[in-house]
C-alpha cells in the first residue's frame, strides 16, 4: 500500500465520498448509492490504470510498431500505446519516424 499510485486513489476517494456526501443532502434519497459511488470509482480507477506516460509509451512504441508492420489489431494487442498515440501529438510523431523508418528497411 506504498506505492503512489494507492496513495493518490485513496485521497481521490476521500475527495469523492466528501463530494457525494455534501451532494447527497441537496438530491434526493437514495439517487446516489453506495453501487453507484463504487461503480463509479471503479470506472475512474480503471481508466487511471489504464493510462501509461511517455516514457512508458516509448518503452513499447518498437514493439507496438512491428505490430502495426506485420497487420496485427494493435487496439487488441497494444490498446495502452494506442491510446496514449491517440492523445499525445509527441509520441505519434515519434511513431510516424519509427513505423517510416521501419517500413524503409522492410
Ligand atoms: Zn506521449
Amino acid at each position: 500500500m506504498t506505492d503512489p499510485f494507492q496513495k493518490k486513489t485513496s485521497r481521490f476517494l476521500k475527495k469523492l465520498f466528501t463530494f457525494a456526501g455534501t451532494r447527497n443532502k441537496k438530491m434526493q434519497k437514495g439517487s446516489m448509492d453506495m453501487d453507484t459511488i463504487k461503480q463509479m470509482v471503479r470506472g475512474i480507477m480503471t481508466t487511471r490504470a489504464d493510462e501509461i506516460d511517455c516514457a512508458e509509451c516509448f518503452e513499447q512504441l518498437d514493439q507496438f510498431v512491428e505490430l502495426v508492420l506485420a497487420g496485427k489489431n494493435i487496439s487488441d494487442a497494444m490498446p495502452l500505446v494506442q491510446h496514449h498515440l491517440e492523445h499525445c501529438p509527441d509520441c505519434k510523431e515519434e511513431f510516424e519516424v519509427l513505423l517510416k523508418a521501419l517500413r524503409s528497411i522492410t
